[in-house]
């Protein structure tokens, strides 16, 4: 593949590649001995505030890494390498876990984690889970599993039975990041989700774009004429919490209110949040 760039590039690409490939390299192997180590892997909160942005509804599970030489870590430099050899899996049963002991320590919240797209090739996906919560002795009412629309374009028997069997079982469903992918509307009708929740580049664009608003108030429509909880990432100003309000928006989560913290600061955190409601 590196010789179909021809002489020249082959000569310019090289080094960069050998850098990257290095990296790719270095980031697997010291993910798969994290994954073994308690102190090195992290989940943080990041709380969910309901429509009018008083109470505190719920919190996200962000991952976080804190790597021995490179400092902390977001998920964009590592779950990437994480999907592509096969480190996903172990990863996401320990923020389920962890999600799991923030459910029943908090039995009013509901807990959102992030699956792969990668998972759902799974036959063993929605057992996995189950059992995991089973385990835990959390109650799977209280889990949201948070998935992309690319998701949905596998349209396929396996990504529907798992989803099924994950909602038969009690889990709610949220399309994340929605209308960035290559959605088709006609994924909403095949495949029964919970919620969506509209991408923070559209919330963002929002007082600059008259788009963004016109999409913001279309998703929410469509989004409430079909039964679902409409939400909003990445809240960041006034204005956008002030706008999506109108709108009718069920719920919003960004960094207006918090950004993710780990478990052991929530309490601090709620209490605050639940004050200045
Ligand atoms: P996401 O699921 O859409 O999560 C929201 C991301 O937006 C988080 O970034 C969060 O910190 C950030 N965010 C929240 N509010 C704001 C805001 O007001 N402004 C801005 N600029 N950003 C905000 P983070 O934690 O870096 O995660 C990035 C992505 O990595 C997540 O996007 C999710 O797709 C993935 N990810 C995170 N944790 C996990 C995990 O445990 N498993 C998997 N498979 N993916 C994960
Ligand atoms: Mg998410
Ligand atoms: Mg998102
Ligand atoms: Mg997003």
């Amino acid at each position: 593949r590196v010789k179909a760039e021809g002489r020249d590039g082959y000569r310019f690409f090289a080094p960069d590649m050998d850098e990257s490939v290095k990296l790719r390299r270095e980031i697997e192997e010291d993910l798969r001995a994290a994954i073994t180590r308690e102190d090195e892997l992290c989940v943080h909160y990041q709380p969910q505030m309901d429509g009018s942005g008083g109470g505190v509804i719920g919190v996200e599970a962000l991952l976080r890494w804190r790597h021995p030489r490179r400092g902390s870590l977001a998920p964009a430099a590592f779950v990437k390498v994480a999907e592509e050899s096969g480190l996903i899996g172990p990863l996401t049963r320990r923020v389920l876990r962890d999600a799991c002991g923030v459910a029943i320590a908090w039995p009013g919240l509901s807990v959102a984690v992030n699956i792969s797209p990668v998972q759902f090739r799974s036959r063993t996906l929605a057992a996995e889970l189950i059992a995991i919560v089973r385990e835990t002795g959390a109650r799977a009412q209280q889990i949201e599993l948070e998935v992309t629309e690319s998701v949905l374009l596998d349209n396929d028997e396996v990504v529907h039975s798992t989803l099924s069997a994950l909602r038969r079982a009690g889990f709610r469903i949220a399309l994340d990041d929605f209308g960035t992918g290559y959605s088709s509307l006609s994924y909403l009708s095949k495949f029964k989700v919970d919620k969506i929740k509209i991408d923070r580049s559209f919330i963002q664009r929002l007082g600059e774009a008259d788009d963004a608003a016109a999409i913001v108030h279309a998703v929410v429509r469509l989004g409430h004429a079909m039964g679902l909880v409409v939400t909003a990432e990445g809240v960041e100003t006034g204005l956008q919490h002030a706008f999506l309000k109108h709108a009718g928006c069920n719920e919003m989560q960004g960094f207006l209110f918090s950004e993710a913290v780990p478990a052991a600061a929530l309490r601090r955190l709620l209490g605050r949040l639940e004050q200045a409601a």
